[in-house]
């Protein structure tokens, strides 16, 4: 069925996309953490790609198959990084039960960003993927409900938003994961995890049109 396609490819799109950021995100992570964030956004989207690929997925809805994609990136990932994705994967996945709508789609945004900050406790401004998610998902929820924009178009401004999010993160001092260790000197480096959730929204957005 189309969902099922749609998700499989993007799946693979975000797989290629993180092979090929890979050490750009390590590079990224050696400033401020441990150098591991590309690897260990690769062993996790890899993994996924593998668990799709078996004869399990075929039967699955796409809440079923969102949440396997969770599930995987908890059991592949350590760090901070992997809870955050996988389990907030998970949880949202749920929102895309009977399939993926613009109101689904919203839903399944807004859970989530708020399971990524339950679990994390980050605000905006503490130098994390939050910075990039929030202005993301409330853009996405903004046009698709407020500008009544087709769901393709809200992406797109989407993505826009994250990427200023991403870009917003450099001068932060970072209060939250390793980088808070640096502190101070945390400061004019680009967030890690920023960079990978906008490379995902590129690759959902390059997917869909
Ligand atoms: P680790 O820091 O455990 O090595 P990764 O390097 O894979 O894990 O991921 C680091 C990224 O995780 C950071 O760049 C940041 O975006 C994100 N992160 C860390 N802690 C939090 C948190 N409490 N809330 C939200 N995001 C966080
Ligand atoms: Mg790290
Ligand atoms: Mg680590």
């Amino acid at each position: 069925e189309i969902q099922r396609e749609a998700i499989l490819a993007a799946i693979d799109n975000v797989a290629a996309r993180i092979a090929e950021e890979k050490s750009y995100l390590t590079d990224l992570d050696s400033a401020i953490g441990d150098a591991d964030h590309g690897a260990n956004m690769n062993r996790g989207f890899q993994a996924v790609v593998e668990a799709l690929d078996g004869d399990d997925a075929e039967e699955m809805g796409p809440d079923d198959l969102v949440k396997m994609v969770g599930k995987t990136i908890i059991s592949n990932v350590g760090g901070a990084a992997g809870p955050l994705y996988g389990g907030s994967t998970m949880l949202a996945s749920a929102e895309l039960e009977g399939g993926i709508t613009a109101e689904t789609s919203v839903a399944f945004a807004e859970t989530y960003l708020q399971k990524v900050q339950d679990r994390g406790k980050a605000e905006i401004g503490a130098k994390t993927m939050v910075d990039a998610l929030v202005p993301a998902v409330h853009t996405y929820k903004k046009s698709i409900e407020q500008d009544d924009l087709p769901p393709l178009t809200a992406l797109s401004k989407a993505v826009d938003a994250c990427e200023r999010g991403v870009r917003y993160t450099v001068p932060l001092r970072a209060r939250k994961g390793r980088a808070s260790y640096l502190d101070w000197r945390s400061v004019g480096h680009q967030d890690p995890g920023a960079t990978s959730t906008l490379f995902i929204l590129e690759e959902l957005l390059e997917t869909a049109e």
